[in-house]
């Protein structure tokens, strides 16, 4: 069932390739492709494992998928390569899947591990994409990723720069990594702080850990969106909740089927779904798990048992969840229903 339920056609991809996006949930150094890579790592003298596509992006347990993101990281390393890394991010997110606003997360504790500062991590990356901006037509916001298998106050230490280096490029926060480690209300300090100078905050919650998490993140760190989330939706009370309250899930069709939220019954975002549970789709790491977005919306669609109309329905209540001015968001609004116009889809 799961082969069938993951084969997707040239004809759907194309269709979705057509439908504007926002992309609320992925991580930057997981969307770097293999061969810039390649480049910024011959570029900085930094020696990778493998001179292969495949094999640089082979990844076999969690840890495998660490060193790949680390390998990343240190190839990055001037306000330069910063900034290409995320213009072409938001260059082929344009060309390829329509994605007309994004907010990308930065794995920002990587960053400083091999050596950049704060302020050249965001000034290289805002000035990626300013130039995507003026070039593309297309807006991307970067939220602070806030790595929970490190002490917690080297989050707090990370919003602290935020507030003392403030970006308009910088409108939010979320605790991100294994959850294995670090229970979320280990954060409440970053999140409080974060709440205080007006950051907004997600959190990635009930994807490796307890349902429990998802309540501690909206309650506990003032969440206002959940990344993944599955969990919560194994408790029919609690998923029905979560929908009344108006919660938003940010999920990843291919990165949960992977991690075995694709059942015998069916996937775990068809129970979400089914509950009401209001909810966008997005891609995580598409670069290192082989995806885009058009093929998580052409699987979302697989999954939850919809058709074409009601992903369009999906896509464009995504921007509700975004974190734009209603004024923004009532032009994106306008934007998506002019282009699929001129689509004609
Ligand atoms: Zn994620």
């Amino acid at each position: 069932m799961a082969s069938t339920l993951s084969h997707i056609s040239q004809e759907e991809l194309d269709y979705y390739a057509k439908v504007p996006k926002v992309h609320l949930h992925s991580h930057i150094l997981g969307m770097v492709p293999a061969d810039t890579l390649l480049s910024l790592a011959d570029k900085n003298g930094v020696a990778l494992d493998s001179r292969t596509p495949e094999e640089l992006y082979r990844y076999y347990n969690f840890q495998r998928f660490v060193e790949i993101l680390s390998h990343i990281a240190a190839s990055i390393q001037t306000e330069e390569d910063y900034s290409r890394v995320i213009y072409e991010c938001v260059e082929r997110a344009y060309r390829e899947e329509h994605v007309l606003y994004s907010e990308l997360a930065v794995q920002t504790s990587y960053h400083l591990l091999y050596g950049s500062s704060y302020q050249q991590i965001i000034d290289g990356f805002s000035d990626g994409i300013r130039r995507a901006e003026r070039d593309f037509g297309v807006q991307a916001r970067l939220i602070l990723g806030l790595n929970r298998q490190l002490p917690p106050p080297i989050a707090t230490h990370i919003v602290r720069q935020a507030i003392a280096y403030p970006s308009p490029y910088v409108i939010g926060i979320g605790l991100e990594d294994f959850e294995g480690y670090g229970p979320p209300e280990d954060f409440a300090e970053a999140y409080s702080l974060a709440k205080s100078e007006g950051l907004h905050r997600t959190v990635h919650a009930g994807e490796h850990g307890p349902a429990q998490n998802v309540i501690t993140a909206l309650t506990r760190l003032e969440g206002e969106r959940i990344d993944h989330g599955y969990r919560a939706a194994e408790d029919a009370s609690l998923a029905y909740r979560l929908a009344e309250n108006h919660v938003h899930f940010a999920v990843c069709p291919t990165v949960s089927s992977r991690q075995g939220w694709l059942r015998p019954t069916g996937h775990i975002i068809k129970q979400m779904y089914d509950c009401g549970m209001w909810l966008s789709i997005n891609t995580d790491d598409p670069a290192i798990v082989g995806t885009d977005l058009n093929r998580e919306y052409a699987l979302a669609a697989r999954y939850l048992g919809v058709g074409r109309r009601e992903m369009t329905g999906i896509a464009r209540q995504a921007i509700d969840a975004a974190w734009l001015s209603p004024e923004e968001k009532a032009k994106l609004r306008a934007r998506f229903d002019r282009e699929m116009a001129e689509a004609a889809l």
